[in-house]
């Protein structure tokens, strides 16, 4: 821990995605923190996306779990440890080991990982941990085992730099991995050869950049891998050397790949026109360096590890892999997926890369633990889990770090099985969470900033997250509260930790235990690092070992895999369209995903203002056919309902979304959006290998949503506000956000308006009940302390001018007189309209005005007027589009 006083940087990793961000976090005297990219960093140089730009905004104890709780009541660390140990032991007396369960998450750091998964599988002796990672690459790692004989990663982010094609299957890039999308544009920018195919059904901003893009049918992916693997071969493409000498399964591969053995019949198959398919399959063809980048749109299927093979196929076969600017490129969600996958942190998964497979792995891990009850078998992937909960054979869970309540598929089932489990023990940083509200013990976890640990981004790449600053309350590191765990149900000696440095030395001693280059995790080379080197431990990438004592930037460069004879492996791929289709009840496809401004389920993005500025509420994205064909309207709201579940979302009609699919994110929580949940609508329907559930293709009716009233509260603190079917809450700056809609009427406006909120002040009022409007205000000592407008339908005012008002210290008479109209006093406000740019809080409105007035044509141009895409570089594919539609 650094000096509170002393206004050094102190160089970290962005909590957030897998990209790995190096961060310079720098606390002033006055305990300010301040962060920028470090410049130092392998993975950003010196970049940050929007959400890594605002992480000292998602800092302090607002919105934290700050005290142990059991039962509702604050405890002391003592009380609820003893409890959550007491409560297990109890358990796995009763009912055995096989009773209980961790579900984890890709947000700790390696050593939470390490001693949860310790603690599991060695000691209580069960293999039932999971991580939310489940949902993310579980399908990546399942496909890398099958074609490597290992989970490695070959390629580094230099590689996806230095290629002359880059693929992008199922990933908006752009905002899901914004810094290596950055890095891609930079890149083509300097190279404009470089060609950059987009593979996905939706349009996306990843397609700014795009040569090409494949809109293909959702779920068609193998089709076209297992076409383009037959068309290498029929173009003399394939390096047939490199098949003879380092790759088994090629005629099995091919025979399979003939099902579909021509353009035509791959553009039947994918629906997308033969022209693009030709010519996506002529740049591959004739382009070596190549790398194909995939994420989630592969990974969440029910057949994502075929999808995944297909493309490592095509890759194998013509021998682009292990050689600069080419190879397959799985990019992960969470900031240490891959930490996570090196300790084990998967079900079926051991730890160190081994798995349950051989008697003499877990003998291995046996000895090097000494465990003697280790677990033998694979426990239950993340929806058998949660399932066992639901059926009472798990009756002890405890879920660290992450909100399965939101995120797991059929997520109303999820909550049941945890309202009605035995003991549900949750350790978060965030007070107030869907999964939170489920608990019977809540341990306050240090949140990033506060805590000491490594992390392992999409490239192998382990960097150290540093603390800054004290931890907020009684918050304690993860690893702590599990170790403390452990030694009271036992087990005190594998436990006895004081510091994540011990913890990383084992790990780094167990990836290198009997590891004669078998397996690929191995980072022995830092086994015997002391505390300073820890400290000061600068990102490298593994293997770092006696072999490559410099780290590994790129692996699989001789040819030879993890397999027992060195191959690798391709598969025979017979593609499988998406397990359940879409009929007359449900006629058309929900893709769920990420947003560019915010993370998971909100809990730290959702503090920020301006993060929260370019989309406030839960959408639904649908192709104006669709609308039309649904009835549903441009900004009004719409019902969507699968066989699991419903939720309400606004329409924004969209010509990027392919006609028949529909899209909504994924961040939305009962604790910002009542009713909002997509995952309640997604089948807990998964990959038979890797257990990854199918989120991209939920079969779903889209209905209008019509209520009675319609309207929106901005006020100083958050508001309950009953009646309201329908309530999404967002923080802007100074003031809360609250968009509502209700089946019924209230009474009286009046009371229903004054209900809501305590304290003195003069209400103004207007009503007209036969238009069905209601607008109020409240006004305290000159300030501004909320309004309520009412209508009948959507079409109500502007919020942003009256948003504005809450910065004020005393309101204007020409500012009283405009608030119940929404209309600034002249002159007086220039209206910004809603956020593009988050980095320089930059809005649509103002961005279309100088497009027009000043005759901008270039995001350049725009750039140099209005700073607007000078930042972070996410908003620029936004920008671009007003730009051509401006200039119309
Ligand atoms: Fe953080 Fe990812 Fe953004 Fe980098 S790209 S700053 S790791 S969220």
């Amino acid at each position: 821990m650094q000096s509170m006083t002393a206004p050094q940087a102190i160089r970290t990793t962005c909590p957030y995605c897998g990209v790995g961000c190096g961060v310079l976090a720098t606390v002033a005297e006055s305990g300010e923190v301040k962060v920028s990219g470090d410049p130092l960093h392998p993975a950003n140089f010196g970049r940050l996306c929007s959400k890594g730009a605002a992480l000292a905004e998602t800092l302090g104890s607002e919105g934290r779990l700050l005290h142990p709780v059991v039962d509702g009541a604050q405890v002391t660390w003592e009380t609820a440890l003893d409890r959550v140990a007491d409560g297990f032991n109890k358990v796995i007396a009763e009912h055995g080991r096989n009773a209980v369960a961790f579900y984890v998450s890709g947000q700790l750091l390696t050593e939470d990982y390490y001693v949860a998964n310790k603690l599991m599988k060695g000691f209580i002796g069960s293999a039932n941990i999971d991580t939310n990672s489940r949902l993310c690459m579980s399908t990546a790692v399942a496909a890398h085992k099958r074609a490597f004989g290992a989970d490695a990663v070959p390629v580094c982010y230099e590689d996806v730099e230095a290629a002359d094609l880059v693929v992008i299957v199922g990933s908006n890039y752009a905002w899901a991995h914004p810094v290596l999308y950055q890095r891609l544009v930079a890149a083509k920018k300097s190279r404009p050869d470089m060609r950059v195919v987009v593979v996905d059904p939706r349009r996306t901003a990843t397609c700014d950049i795009a040569d090409l893009h494949l809109a293909i049918a959702p779920g068609s992916d193998a089709y076209l891998f297992n076409g383009l693997l037959h068309h290498l071969r029929r173009e003399d493409a394939l390096d047939l050397a490199y098949v003879e000498q380092h790759v088994e399964g090629f005629a099995a591969a091919f025979e399979a790949a003939r099902a579909v053995d021509s353009i035509p019949a791959v553009a039947q198959a994918c629906g997308v026109p033969e022209t693009d398919v030709g010519e996506f399959f002529r740049l591959f063809a004739r382009t070596e360096r190549c790398v194909t980048i995939f994420s989630q749109g592969v990974n969440q299927s029910s057949s994502g590890v075929d999808k995944a093979n297909s493309i490592i196929n095509v890759h194998l076969a013509t021998g682009r892999i292990g050689r600069p600017g080419m190879g397959p490129f799985s990019v992960t969600g969470q900031p240490n997926a891959m930490g996570g996958r090196e300790v084990g942190g998967l079900a079926n998964q051991l730890a160190a890369h081994l798995d349950f497979s051989d008697a003499a792995s877990v003998d291995l891990v046996r000895r090097f633990w000494d465990a003697p009850n280790i677990a033998q078998d694979p426990g239950l992937k993340a929806v058998d889990m949660f399932q066992a909960i639901a059926d009472g054979k798990i009756k002890a869970v405890w879920i660290m770090g992450t909100n399965p309540v939101v995120s797991m598929p059929d997520a109303d089932r999820v909550r049941a099985a945890l309202m009605g489990c035995e003991l549900v023990v949750v350790s978060d940083c965030a007070q107030q969470t869907d999964t939170t509200a489920c608990a019977d013990i809540l341990l306050p976890a240090a949140g990033w900033g506060e805590k000491d640990g490594a992390v392992t981004n999409s490239e192998r790449r382990i960097s150290r997250q540093r603390s800054f600053q004290p931890a907020a309350g009684e918050a304690r590191p993860d690893w702590w509260i599990i170790t403390q765990v452990a030694q009271r149900m036992g087990f005190a000696a594998a436990f006895a930790y004081t510091r994540p440095a011990q913890i990383f030395r084992e790990h780094a001693r167990l990836s290198g235990f009997e590891n004669p280059g078998k397996r690929a995790f191995d980072i022995s080379a830092l086994a015997d690092l002391d505390d300073t080197h820890y400290e000061t431990l600068q990102p490298l990438q593994w293997p770092f070992n006696e072999r490559s004592p410099n780290g590994t930037q790129r692996l699989l460069v001789d040819g030879r895999f993890y397999t027992p004879n060195g191959k690798a492996r391709m598969t025979a791929i017979a593609p499988r369209l998406p397990a359940v289709a879409t009929d007359a009840d449900f006629p058309l496809v929900l893709n769920t995903g990420r947003i560019r401004d915010q993370w998971h389920t909100m809990t730290r993005t959702g503090k920020v203002p301006r993060l929260n500025a370019h989309q406030f509420e839960p959408f639904v994205q649908v192709h104006a056919q669709d609308a039309e064909a649904c009835r549903l309207q441009d900004g009004g709201l719409a019902r969507l309902s699968s066989r699991h579940g419903s939720m309400l979302a606004r329409v924004q009609l969209s010509q990027d979304q392919r006609i028949g699919s529909v899209f909504a994110p994924m961040h939305w929580s009962e604790t910002y959006a009542k009713s909002s949940r997509v995952d309640s609508l997604v089948a807990p329907i998964t990959d038979p290998i890797s257990g990854q559930p199918e989120s991209k293709h939920t079969p779903v009716r889209v209905e209008p949503y019509l209520p009675a009233w319609q309207g929106f509260v901005l006020s100083r603190n958050r508001l309950e506000l009953s009646g309201a079917g329908y309530c999404a809450c967002s923080q802007g700056d100074g003031y809360w956000r609250h968009e509502l809609a209700g089946d019924m009427l209230p009474e009286d406006w009046r009371a229903w308006a004054r209900a809501s909120q305590a304290g003195a002040g003069e209400w103004m009022e207007f009503h007209d009940a036969a238009m069905g409007r209601y607008r109020a205000a409240r006004v305290q000592d000159g300030r501004l302390e909320s309004v309520f407008f009412i209508a009948a339908d959507h079409r109500l005012p502007e919020r942003e001018w009256l948003g504005s008002l809450f910065a004020k210290r005393d309101l204007s008479t020409a500012e009283l007189a405009g608030l119940l109209s929404a209309r600034p006093p002249k002159g007086e406000a220039s209206e910004t309209g809603r956020i593009v740019c988050a980095c320089f809080s930059v809005g649509e409105k103002s961005l279309v005005n100088a497009i027009k007035t000043q005759g901008l044509t270039s995001v350049e141009e725009v750039g140099a007027h209005l700073k607007a895409g000078t930042g972070c570089g996410s908003c620029v594919p936004e920008i671009r589009r007003l730009i051509s539609k401006a200039t119309i």
